[in-house]
């Protein structure tokens, strides 16, 4: 009946929305890791199954007494898939998939295969299976790429022929993961890349998607940058060593939870080196760069999204390729010593920024206040924006100073461009003050907590952004949230 017509298709679209290499993401940009392509995935198929609902007992009632033809291959194979699209439906819920996402994941898997076979032979009564074969071909297609990739990126599928990466125990919940970049891996700020590594998965074909926190650029690994600010660069090779791996490396920084990534956890305490296989990247890259002011906003791991873009923003303003003044780079942690994750990035960072774009480096540590307090006291002090706006020019002189001394931590803290506070950072009173001192256009991105992202949309609320307080010659603020999950 035409329910049933109406559902087959729907399911070539359904299909492409949930792979990762898909003919929609091509089109509109937007890429399989954000929550969007996935939410409507997961919506037209709880729509699909009401039609199918509709379909299954329209049948019952039009072709009343059905039971004779119960013996009917046909029907019989409908009747497997409508259990198995239900199946779907219910391992879909996000609590099942937020608790146990490899049994939705194997679930999903199989119900998915049982119901696209019993739906081609269902289909063969009314001959309407074209609607049925495209959804193989979009899922094979899909696969190849993914193989493809894994091919090229990873040399070969054998073990032996794997990366090896390093896994580092930063703190008790965070875990660095990097191996050096293959020669064909390249990525945008923000990209994510799927991690397959069969010494730390349960399952075969695990795979974890993680956000690249490092940086594919030329100008971060030159030697001699031909930058405004020469003197710094032999002290920046002085200070930083060979080891810096945010430009030569690809880099994780992976919040630990419960499953594969707390027995990387383990790899990481017992110092094994683990081998890696990379899939990706994935994922579209908003230009955070082309605002004249960008507020960059991080808690934890989301630095991961960032310290990329923060990056980016310093290259593309120094190639004339980006017009940003100001960028607010703002990282709230747990506890202070998590500096040491990118304080070195952090100065180069800072030393290759050219003198037309201010930047403020404003740190939240929530807690471990006794690292905090024996800090010169300075660190803890907070000048406000308008402090740190020549902050590109002052810095230079005390950078020299203070990388000598040997701790880059301190030698970041010492740069006056960058504050460390104890505490939470207020956000609503932060965005208000940068929306106040902005003009033309400004972004603000966050990639932290639920609560983080809610609290930044809330301060962006009227009246602090609104188009009255543009007409008022404020800024046009956009908002960017990242989220490390699927909606
Ligand atoms: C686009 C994207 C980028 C991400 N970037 C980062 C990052 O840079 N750093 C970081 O620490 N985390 C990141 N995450 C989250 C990370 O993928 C999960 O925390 C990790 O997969 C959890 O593994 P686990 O087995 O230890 O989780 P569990 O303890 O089993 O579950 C914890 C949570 O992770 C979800 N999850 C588990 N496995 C997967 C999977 N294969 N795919 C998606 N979600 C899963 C579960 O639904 C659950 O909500 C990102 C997630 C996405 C979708």
């Amino acid at each position: 009946n035409r329910a049933g017509t109406l559902a087959a298709s729907q399911f070539p679209l359904i299909t492409a929305l949930g792979t990762k290499n898909n003919i929609v993401s091509l089109i509109t940009g937007i890429g399989y890791d954000k929550a969007i392509l996935n939410y409507v995935h997961r919506m037209m198929s709880r729509v699909v199954f009401v039609l199918l609902c509709v379909h299954a007992g329209g049948e019952v009632v039009l072709d009343a007494p059905f039971q004779p033809y119960l013996k009917e291959p046909w029907l019989i194979c409908g009747i497997v898939a409508g259990v198995a699209f239900a199946i779907l439906c219910v391992v879909s819920l996000r609590p099942i998939r937020a608790q146990a996402y490899e049994l939705f994941f194997y679930v999903h898997f199989v119900m998915v295969l049982t119901f696209l076979i019993c739906s081609y032979f269902h289909t063969t009564y009314d001959s309407i299976t074209y609607w049925i074969y495209p959804c193989f071909a979009i899922w094979g297609f899909d696969r190849l790429i993914r193989a493809l990739r894994l091919v090229i990126f990873n040399f070969g599928w054998r073990s032996e022929s794997m990366m090896d990466a390093t896994a580092e125990l930063l703190s008790d919940d965070f875990v660095r993961l990097r191996f050096h970049r293959p020669s064909h891996f390249h990525w945008a700020p923000g990209q994510t890349a799927y991690l397959i590594m069969p010494s730390v998965s349960r399952l075969p074909f695990e795979a974890h998607p993680f956000t690249i926190a490092s940086f594919d650029s030329e100008l971060f690994q030159e030697g001699q940058p031909q930058c405004e600010k020469p003197i710094q660069d032999s002290m920046a090779q002085h200070s930083l060593g060979s080891s810096t791996p945010f430009w030569k490396e690809v880099v994780f920084f992976i919040n630990v939870r419960k499953g594969f990534t707390a027995r990387l956890k383990e790899a990481a305490l017992n110092g094994d080196k683990v081998k890696v296989a990379v899939d990706g990247p994935y994922g579209s890259s908003f230009d955070l760069g082309s605002y004249d002011t960008s507020v960059l906003i991080a808690g934890g791991s989301g630095v991961s999204y960032t310290l990329p873009t923060l990056l980016n923003i310093i290259e593309r303003v120094r190639n004339g390729k980006s017009s940003c003044r100001r960028v607010v780079f703002i990282w709230s942690i747990r506890n202070a010593d998590y500096i040491h994750w990118i304080d070195e990035t952090l100065i180069r960072a800072l030393q290759l920024a050219p003198p037309s774009l201010s930047i403020s480096i404003r740190i939240y540590a929530t807690s471990a206040p006794s690292t905090i307090q024996s800090l010169p006291h300075s660190y803890g002090s907070n000048d406000g924006p308008q402090a740190v706006l020549d902050d590109s020019k002052s810095e230079i002189g005390e950078l020299e100073d203070v990388t000598a001394k040997g701790d880059i931590k301190d030698s970041l803290l010492a740069i006056e461009a960058v504050k460390l506070e104890n505490g939470r950072c207020d956000l609503p009173s932060v965005l208000r003050d940068e929306v106040e001192m902005a003009t033309g256009r400004m972004c603000v991105g966050v990639c932290g907590s639920q609560a983080m992202a809610r609290s930044v949309r809330g301060a962006l609320q009227f009246p602090v952004s609104s188009p009255l307080s543009v007409a008022n010659g404020g800024p046009s603020v956009t908002l960017h949230v990242e989220s490390f999950g699927f909606a």
